[in-house]
């Protein structure tokens, strides 16, 4: 028996009800709330940046890829999964961005597994302290050894480079960290790594779609997509409304994933509907770039809005926008009433937040209305805890 409050006499799982005990009394209890098709509510939950995941020339592509190429993939990308439309969207991720080559995985989780496992090797790596889990368990599962340096702290990125004991390391951060949405500083970073010669992997989840130009994303923006030293990550679930992950980076970093990654070797191929949904959204993306500029815009005046209401509000580098809330059960409580009048908040709490601190998660939409960032600012500031 190894877990540490079990009694003699008790079955084996039972300290799992004295773990629920324990969460449900710090307000800590998670649940899973299924989405109606036919909801009305105003979603600034989800993280469907542009508006394309009901988008009609998105989910058609996804029906008609489903109708032609069958509802999976049938088999791991080395054996049947990879279909033309795979190879098709890894061409044009590629293109879009302006990186060499990517690399279509099942999930965005997967991607980070699988190029963090890859490249970090046995060597060193050295983490941002508030990476997304998918990087944090890449991070746990790689042989390497880990040193976690601060937030946005290009400088004890570089203390932790120069003190490494092993020559091949990987520096891995966020571009946009998916709680508060604040943006690392790449440029800072990339000079670090370039200085003490490690490779630098981001993960573009929140800034590609949204950020640089034509939403190429944050690592694009900062001028380091074709760096022949740095790795994104991306996800195909949020600014492109579909489901899948990529890996994004020179044509050798992309044939060494496809020989490595575990988690692309062993996983089964992202479904056709969702190459295809991805492929259409980036097509949208391209003919549509007016987008991304009008999520920026949208977060900017929301959460000024929020402040001058004298909330505690991030100031989004991206579509995050977190404010903070008074306890876990008063964040609870206030994401509660938002949706009961009609607004679905996100509500992020321990352990799903580095600094400990829960608050309401907002998302925003690039086809968000002004009447509806209106009636957002009012059920939001109406029911903030006093
Ligand atoms: N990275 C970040 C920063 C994320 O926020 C997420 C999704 N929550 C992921 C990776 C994982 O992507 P996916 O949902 O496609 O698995």
């Amino acid at each position: 028996m190894t877990a540490d409050s079990a009694q003699p006499g008790d079955r084996v799982f039972d300290w799992l009800d004295r773990r629920a005990e324990d969460r449900r009394k710090a307000g800590l209890t998670r649940r899973l709330t299924p989405r109606r098709a036919d909801a009305d509510h105003l979603d600034l939950a989800g993280n469907d940046y542009l508006g394309l995941a009901r988008d009609k020339r998105v989910a058609g592509a996804a029906a008609a890829a489903a109708l032609r190429w069958g509802s999976g993939s049938t088999g791991s990308r080395l054996v049947t999964g990879s279909t033309e439309l795979h190879a098709e969207l890894e061409f044009e991720l590629a293109k879009f961005c302006g990186a060499q080559a990517a690399l279509v995985f099942s999930s965005g989780f997967a991607a980070n597994l699988g190029a963090v496992t890859a490249l970090a090797g046995d060597g060193a790596i050295v983490s941002d302290a508030y990476i997304h889990a998918s990087l944090i368990d890449g991070c746990r599962l790689s042989r390497a050894n880990v040193a976690v340096a601060g937030h946005a702290d290009p400088v004890a990125i570089k203390h932790a480079l120069a003190t490494r004991r092993t020559e091949q390391a990987l520096v891995v951060t966020d571009s946009v960290f998916s709680v508060d949405g604040d943006l690392a500083p790449l440029p800072a970073l990339a000079q670090a790594c370039r200085a003490h010669d490690a490779g630098l992997l981001i993960d573009d989840a929140h800034g590609f779609g949204v950020l640089g130009e034509g939403g190429r994303g944050a690592v694009a923006d900062a001028g380091l997509i074709g760096d022949p030293d740095v790795v994104t990550t991306v996800t195909l679930s949020k600014a492109l409304g579909a489901q899948g992950g990529a890996v994004l980076g020179p044509r050798r970093v992309i044939r060494h994933l496809v020989e490595s990654a575990r988690s692309f070797i062993f996983d089964t191929g992202l479904a056709p509907a969702s190459a295809a949904a991805a492929l259409a959204a980036l097509h949208v993306l391209a003919d549509e770039p007016e987008r991304p500029q009008r999520v920026r815009e949208v977060a900017t005046t929301l959460s000024q809005r929020l402040k001058d209401a004298g909330l505690t509000v991030s100031t989004p580098d991206a579509a995050v926008i977190s404010v903070r809330a008074p306890s876990p059960e008063a964040a609870v409580e206030w994401a509660g009433q938002c949706r009961a009048a009609g607004v679905w908040v996100g509500c992020f709490r321990p352990p799903s937040v580095p600094d400990k601190v829960s608050r309401l998660r907002i998302t925003v939409r690039a086809d968000l209305t002004d009447g509806e960032v209106d009636r957002a600012v009012s059920v939001i500031t109406q029911h903030a805890p006093r």
